[in-house]
């Protein structure tokens, strides 16, 4: 079965080996963040619909919970902004009938002050809301979002859910260095913080090839430093090392283009999520490079290979 919504498993750096689930055709989303590694939003939207059938998300959901062992998560995430389909709700509900693994939605959290999203969220275990800034020219400077989204209104929604939400908040903080990195962006940040009461708080940088070149990553010591400010529930979310052969025999070169369509990634990102080993995955990079089906793109003096464009059109 050739799945159009369900990749991976992937290695995340934060939920194990997760299967992702795209519901949100590439690129609609309610931001068009300076550091999106998945390229520059063309639908700037907030209007919930049914983006993709409902039905044939699940099938393909069923199809790869028969075919892959091992998954620590489903994970709605991918393309665009997840609770911009209106049927997440009946997605998750889906889901929870067919299996027991824990359910992950990573949101950038532009409509969480929304009863029907809240709704829909209920019964994950996880979410992962984004919130980067409490002031609102970096609010937008960073996520460049929809004109009716307040940073206020998200504020407040996280606040709100956290009341009625019996599963778990990572809120992820992205760091982009000059921009929402000074200690007067991590006290306010610390206070907004102290009212959601996440179970969790992720900083992150810019580790992949950003949509704009001056989305530049923080140095570990700011890392550290902005970690030691928010206090006892952040932690700096590290490349997992974990690997296994989930892929070992699917076809290989497929799958690799399917992982690198997703995100650009190292060939250390490949080889973990792929379980293949380097050796034999160089050769399969090699020839995937000399058929221009895919190029390398530097950034941090790491290479990242992404899909070739030119040969795609
Ligand atoms: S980083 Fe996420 S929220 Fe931001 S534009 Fe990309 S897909 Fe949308």
């Amino acid at each position: 079965m050739n799945y159009k919504y369900v990749y991976g498993p992937v290695a995340s750096r934060r939920l194990g080996f997760s299967l992702g689930i795209d519901i949100i055709p590439y690129k609609n989303c309610s931001f068009n963040c300076i550091y999106c590694q998945v390229g520059k939003t063309t639908h700037l939207d907030i209007t919930r619909r049914v983006y993709v059938p409902t039905a044939d998300v699940l099938e393909e959901i069923t199809h790869a919970l028969s075919k892959n062992e091992n998954i620590d998560y489903i994970t709605f995430s991918g393309s665009g902004e997840p609770t911009l389909h209106s049927e997440l709700g009946v997605m998750i509900e889906g889901v929870r009938a067919m299996t027991s693994i824990p359910i992950a939605v990573l949101t950038n959290s532009s409509i969480i002050d929304r009863a029907d999203v809240q709704n829909d969220l209920r019964n994950t275990a996880v979410i992962a809301p984004t919130l980067c800034t409490t002031h609102d020219d970096t609010f937008r400077t960073i996520h460049r979002p929809h004109r009716a989204i307040r940073l206020s209104s998200i504020i407040e929604g996280l606040v709100q859910f956290r009341k009625s939400y019996a599963g778990k908040i990572w809120l992820e903080v992205m760091l982009i260095r000059g921009i929402n990195d000074s200690d007067q962006e991590m006290q306010a940040l610390k206070k907004a913080i102290d009212r959601i009461q996440p179970d969790k708080v992720h900083l992150n940088t810019v580790v992949r090839p950003p949509l704009e070149a001056h989305a530049s990553p923080v140095s570990s010591d700011t890392l550290e430093h902005s970690r030691a400010m928010i206090g006892g529930k952040a932690e700096i979310v590290v490349p997992l090392k974990k690997t296994q052969a989930h892929m070992a025999h699917q076809n290989i070169d497929r799958r690799i283009l399917d992982i690198i369509q997703r995100r650009p990634s190292t060939i250390k990102d490949i080889a973990t999520i792929s379980g293949i080993n380097h050796i034999e995955l160089s050769k399969h990079m090699a020839r995937l490079l000399e058929q221009s089906k895919v190029k390398i793109r530097r950034h941090q003096d790491q290479a990242f290979y992404e899909i070739d464009t030119k040969e795609e059109a």
